[in-house]
C-alpha cells in the first residue's frame, strides 16, 4: 500500500491491525477456567500486555472496555442458564458454550465494525450509500431498510396501505400504486411486506445528505447506515433462526473495500473468519 493510502486510512487500519475478537475468545477461556464471578471482575485483572492469535494487546483491559456489556453475556454459563439456540449450516444445534461464543463474538464484531467502517468511510468523500442508482447502473432504485422508529428521521412521504404491506419491492410482481411503479414516484418511505424501506430511485439522494456529502443526522443515523461496507456474517438471522456462518462480508462497490482488500483479508483471518467479497450495485 502506498504511504498516501496508509495515511488516508490510518485510523481505521490501526483498529483492524488489532481486532478485538481474538482477545474476546481468550477472555472467554480465562473466564470459564478462572474463579471470576463476573466479566467485570476478570477485566479488572487484565493489567499487563497480552499476546494471542499472533496479535499483541498492550492494554487488554482498555481494548475490552467498550464491550464489557456484551462480555457480561458469558456470565450465563456460570449461572446455570443457557443461551438461545444457534445452528450450524447443516441445521444441527451448536452446544451451549459454542452458541454463546458465537452470539457474543457476533455482537462485539458488529460494534467494532461500526467504528472501523465509520473511520474508513470518512476520508473517502463518497456518498454511494446515500444516493439512488446512477445512469450507468441497471437497478431502478436502492432500498434502505428502516426500523419503524427510524422513519421519522426522513422528511418524506410514507406509503402504508394494504397494497404496500402485501408487496415485496424485489419480487418480479411490480407494485404500482395508481398505475405508476413505486420507484418512479420519487424518494419516499414505503411499508412493504418485509418492513419499512427508504426508496431512493435512480438519480435521487437521501434528503439527509448535505451539500458537502455529509449526513445531516450523523449521530442519529439509522442502524443500517452505521454498518456498511464490511459486515459481520459470523451469525446470520433468518426468520428468527440463528445460523453460524463464520464469515466476514465486504462489498466491493465501496472504494475503501477495493483499496484495502489485503488488509480486510488479514483482519478476517485474525478473527478466524472466512472473507467473502461481493459486488452489490452496478
Ligand atoms: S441518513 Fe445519512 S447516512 Fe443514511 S442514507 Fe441518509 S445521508 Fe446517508
Ligand atoms: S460506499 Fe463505502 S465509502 Fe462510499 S459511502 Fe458507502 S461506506 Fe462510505
Amino acid at each position: 500500500m502506498t504511504n498516501d493510502r496508509k495515511r488516508k486510512y490510518s485510523a481505521g487500519l490501526a483498529l483492524m491491525q488489532r481486532p478485538v475478537l481474538p482477545l474476546v475468545r481468550l477472555f472467554l477461556l480465562l473466564y470459564l477456567t478462572g474463579p471470576f464471578r463476573t466479566a467485570a471482575e476478570l477485566a479488572g485483572e487484565l493489567n499487563g500486555e497480552v499476546e494471542t492469535g499472533g496479535v499483541t494487546y498492550p492494554a487488554p483491559r482498555e481494548a475490552l472496555a467498550p464491550y464489557l456489556d456484551e462480555l457480561a453475556g458469558f456470565e450465563i454459563l456460570k449461572q446455570g442458564g443457557r443461551p438461545g439456540p444457534v445452528f450450524d449450516e447443516g441445521g444441527e444445534p451448536l452446544d451451549p458454550m459454542e452458541a454463546l461464543e458465537h452470539l457474543v463474538c457476533h455482537r462485539v464484531l458488529v460494534r467494532e465494525l461500526e467504528t472501523v467502517n465509520s473511520l474508513l468511510c470518512r476520508p473517502c468523500g463518497c456518498s454511494l450509500c446515500c444516493t439512488g442508482p446512477d445512469a450507468k447502473m441497471r437497478q431502478e432504485f436502492f432500498g434502505i431498510p428502516l426500523a419503524e422508529e427510524e422513519t421519522a428521521l426522513f422528511p418524506l412521504a410514507m406509503t402504508d396501505t394494504p397494497e404496500s404491506r402485501a408487496a415485496d419491492p424485489y419480487s418480479g410482481d411490480e407494485y404500482a400504486p395508481g398505475g405508476v411503479p413505486f420507484y418512479r414516484q420519487g424518494a419516499g418511505i414505503h411499508r412493504f411486506r418485509t418492513g419499512f424501506s427508504l426508496i431512493l430511485p435512480r438519480g435521487e439522494r437521501c434528503p439527509n445528505l448535505d451539500a458537502n456529502g455529509g449526513c445531516a443526522i450523523y449521530p442519529d443515523r439509522p442502524e443500517v447506515c452505521r454498518r456498511p461496507q464490511i459486515f459481520s456474517y459470523l451469525i446470520e438471522e433468518t426468520e428468527g433462526e440463528k445460523i453460524a456462518r463464520n464469515k466476514l462480508l465486504a462489498v466491493t462497490d465501496c472504494p475503501y473495500v477495493r483499496d484495502l482488500e489485503e488488509e480486510i483479508a488479514a483482519y478476517a483471518a485474525s478473527c478466524g473468519l472466512e472473507l467473502v467479497l461481493r459486488r452489490n450495485k452496478g
